[in-house]
């Protein structure tokens, strides 16, 4: 019995190490990495190429976000006229402009408990029946 075992671990063992050197890859240019295992790229270069493609993903993320929340704040903003304080709206009015509903910068809670969404120092209240009491942040006035 412990023959067979010893027998077909050395076969996995023998199938398996080709294998993992195999599937080794620079993860940038795909040439096959020799050495340490846990290594990903063959050399500096690639591996700058790849932290450098991953740095400009994240400031994409960031910029569309950032991109959204202004937008978000100039929908409200353009809502809002100079001697107004607070206008209602419908939800879907202000899909239509383009506003994305799960972008804010900060929420502001009243005592009675009312949750304000803000976009920097524009904000909305939503009220019922898909409603929404567009509001200009404190720090503007
Ligand atoms: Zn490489």
């Amino acid at each position: 019995m412990s023959f067979f075992y010893d027998f077909f671990l050395y076969l996995y063992l023998d199938n398996r190490q080709p294998m993992t050197n195999l599937l080794k890859e620079c993860l940038v240019c795909g040439k096959p990495l020799k050495g340490r295992s846990d290594k990903k790229f063959c050399n500096d270069y690639c591996r700058n190429v790849y932290n450098n493609q991953a740095k400009a993903v994240d400031n994409g993320i960031i910029r569309n976000i950032n991109n959204a929340l202004k937008k978000n704040r100039q929908i409200l903003a353009s809502l809002i006229e100079t001697e107004k304080i607070t206008v209602r709206i419908h939800r879907d009015q202000l899909v239509n402009l383009g506003f994305q509903f799960k972008w804010h910068t900060h929420l502001y809670t009243t005592q009675k408990g009312a949750t304000y969404y803000f976009c920097y120092d524009y904000g909305y209240l939503p009220t019922s029946g898909d409603g929404c009491l567009v509001v200009r942040g404190k720090e503007t006035r």
